[in-house]
């Protein structure tokens, strides 16, 4: 039904302790045909110092490489990982947990700059309860990533608290991203349930939507528009967390089958859309 379609995983994430290339081969045998590999943590890598960070970051490199040769079109995103830094705070200081994750935000530039990265993420704010000065530091390291962001009109991913049923958090983006140059379409909030598609939520930012039924049911039939992933974490204590690897093409096909999308809402969708906010080509 969907064969010879893109099908694109606008996030998943690849763990050489996982089960890479295992997890791409379900997604291509499901239909899946392009990935953005996000960066994240990896467990043997403690992005303590900014060594171990560019290590990190070679490691996503290299997962978005195995994805092509294992037969699917990938590029991929790296950037300090906003949840790490109440533990940077508390290991060194906050002062110090910042300026860390400063220069890790522009070693990943230099990646973009020399074409081994596509963009940016996920980077963002602190999803569980920290002190408002940490929530601070993640606003003033944001401010920096759209700032270099905007020079380059790169993508960046972005991973922060829940927006909930309001658009109080959009705005507080916006309010960042304001005279940065950045230009919020091409800055993705990841994570989104189907609300945050609604354009009157989300203020001209991009989503990547959780690939759920109720999602797609209340997006599609409200006429939005959206990424769609998995986040997938390839953790071997977690396996298919947060959706297995093959849900997005699997999905789709079930979007189809339900009457919810055709070929051209399909091509806005896998096409269109992720060439104007993430600079790619699904089609080849
Ligand atoms: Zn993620």
């Amino acid at each position: 039904m969907i064969e010879g379609l893109p099908v694109l995983d606008a996030h998943i994430h690849l763990d050489p302790a996982g089960a890479p290339a295992d997890a791409v081969k379900r997604f291509i045998s499901a239909g899946g045909t392009h990935l953005l590999v996000v960066h994240k943590p990896y467990g043997n890598i403690p992005e303590v110092n900014i060594d171990n960070i560019e290590r990190a970051f070679l490691t996503t490199v290299r997962m978005a490489e195995l994805t092509r040769k294992t037969g699917a079109g990938a590029w991929c995103v790296i950037g300090p990982y906003p949840g790490l830094l109440p533990s940077l705070a508390e290991r060194m200081g906050l002062e110090g947990a910042e300026e860390l994750q400063m220069r890790a935000l522009d070693l990943a530039f230099r990646f973009v700059d020399e074409g081994r990265a596509l963009g940016i993420g996920e980077i963002g704010r602190v999803h569980f309860p920290v002190a408002p000065e940490i929530q601070s530091a993640c606003d003033r390291l944001l401010v920096h990533a759209f700032r270099e962001a905007g020079k380059r009109n790169c993508p960046v991913v972005l991973h922060t608290e829940s927006p909930g049923a309001n658009s109080a958090l959009f705005e507080h983006l916006a309010g960042l991203a304001e005279s940065t140059g950045v230009r919020r379409e091409r800055v993705i909030k990841h994570y989104s349930g189907w609300e945050s598609a609604d354009p009157g939520m989300s203020r001209g930012f991009s989503v990547s939507m959780q690939a759920r039924r109720k999602n797609l049911e209340e997006a599609l039939s409200r006429h939005f528009t959206f990424l769609l992933e998995t986040d997938y974490i390839d953790d071997p204590a977690r396996p298919n967390v947060v959706m297995p690897p093959d849900t997005v093409p699997k999905k789709i096909a079930w979007c189809y089958r339900r009457e919810l999308l055709d070929r051209e809402l399909h091509e806005k969708l896998m096409v269109e859309l992720p060439g104007r906010v993430l600079g790619i080509d699904t089609t080849s």
